[in-house]
């Protein structure tokens, strides 16, 4: 994904000229002020591993922007975590939290290592490690972790109990707790039912009906997204993990599919579909990209069938496949919108824990379709209006809010 960041901020500085920012706010830097990080914090965390041996990790936290709000983002475990995927991601938080309009900035942190390699006692210390080195950047005011690629309630405990032990006991620290520590009912599953929430108001405005969907990747996002649209009565006809790829043209038993991920660790060896060596060679109506990014290039683009794309990931479509992609006149719906249920729900449960007081599902849910719909027909609106992509539409509103307040805040 190594140039995912510059096509974020070459996007940025086109979306500035459409708004007109040198003639709205002259003089003024608007696009330098809005796309550069605040502070990029690079550091190594060191940790004694079980076997007595010493090991390393490269480890990032990038503070984008807190001009909505403290900064807010997840924390990626992967292996090909790097500096310039962080800064990307984090400046996609930046404008997914001013687009579905909740009092954020943006964040993201990361640690370049394979945390399946880990033990569990390895895992805990490299994560207890990890924020005892930005103990003084977070806070509940300040700047709140959460879950991202491998990380998850159990990581998010260990963060908070660590932050308790040096600082305050203060629950708003992290989002994505397990319920027993303060984390809202349904942040699990949000980013994944949110996913299906914006997959069938997309699908109902493009008239599909009786839909074949791919999902690619089959973690926390890809299986609830699957669990979900398959209860909706869609066909999901491929899904692939970072292990393989299963196919079934009539329809996978999504049941049977997480059964069998639950215990194999993977979707291949699923006897209810064939095996499949790449899922964009599965024909669909819908593909929903639930991994990393980049995962349609330039090289793989002309395969994608779909007339619907759905970013359950974050930027997994890259620049160039995007362009070709919307002159064949396939919709994509980008992360900022499509993904953003999990950090909707964060901020639920932020405001669960500062009033001590716990809402019930019924409640969190009813309140992330009202406010994912509302995002969803503003974006929708505007690229109707403007004859523009979702995507640029989706920048548009998020840019012109953040730059509005920029200036209502002054030069801080
Ligand atoms: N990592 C998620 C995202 O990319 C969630 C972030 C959050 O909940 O703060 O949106």
């Amino acid at each position: 994904m190594a140039d995912a960041y510059d096509n974020i901020i070459s996007l940025m500085r086109r979306i500035g000229d459409r708004l007109d920012f040198n003639k709205k706010y002259p003089n003024e830097k608007m696009v330098e002020r809005i796309a550069i990080s605040d502070k990029i914090i690079r550091f190594k965390t060191i940790i004694g591993m079980d076997d007595g041996t010493i090991d390393v990790f490269q480890s990032y936290r990038v503070q984008h922007s807190e001009t909505l709000g403290p900064y807010k983002g997840g924390i990626r475990l992967h292996p090909t975590v790097d500096i310039s995927d962080i800064k990307a991601l984090a400046t996609l938080m930046t404008l997914k939290t001013s687009l579905v309009d909740i009092p954020f900035g943006g964040a993201k942190g990361g640690i370049c290592v394979d945390p399946h390699k880990l033990t569990r006692t390895e895992s805990e210390r490299l994560i207890r490690k990890y924020t005892h080195r930005i103990i003084n950047e977070i806070g509940p005011n300040v700047d709140i972790p959460a879950p991202d690629v491998n990380s998850g309630q159990r990581e998010m405990a260990w963060m908070y109990d660590e932050y308790r032990k040096h600082r305050e006991d203060a629950r708003a620290v992290v989002t994505g707790k397990p319920v027993a520590l303060g984390g809202s009912i349904g942040r699990k599953e949000a980013t994944g039912a949110g996913v299906v929430t914006i997959t069938l108001l997309a699908m109902k405005d493009l008239k599909i009906t009786s839909p074949k969907v791919s999902i690619e990747g089959f973690g926390n996002v890809g299986v609830q997204a699957a669990i979900d649209l398959y209860k909706s009565g869609a066909a999901i006809v491929a899904v692939s993990d970072s292990r393989g790829c299963v196919e079934n043209r009539g329809g996978l038993d999504i049941d049977a599919l997480v059964e069998h991920k639950k215990k194999a660790k993977t979707v291949s060896g699923f006897l209810g579909g064939k095996p499949l060596v790449d899922i964009l060679k599965c024909p669909c109506d819908v593909f929903i990209p639930c991994s990393l990014g980049h995962t349609v290039r330039k090289d793989n683009v002309e395969r994608v069938s779909a007339k619907l794309i759905v970013e359950g990931a974050n930027a997994p479509v890259s620049d160039e496949a995007e362009r070709t992609l919307l002159d064949k006149g396939t919709v994509i719906i980008p992360d900022i919108l499509a993904n953003a249920g999990g950090v909707i729900v964060s901020y639920y449960e932020w405001v669960q824990n500062r009033e001590g007081f716990y809402w019930k599902r019924d409640l969190v849910n009813s309140r992330l379709t009202e406010k994912l719909t509302e995002a969803y027909e503003k974006v929708k609106r505007y690229s109707v209006d403007n004859k523009v992509s979702m995507r640029e539409s989706s920048y548009c509103l998020a840019m012109d809010k953040i730059a509005s307040t920029t200036l209502a805040r002054g030069v801080q």
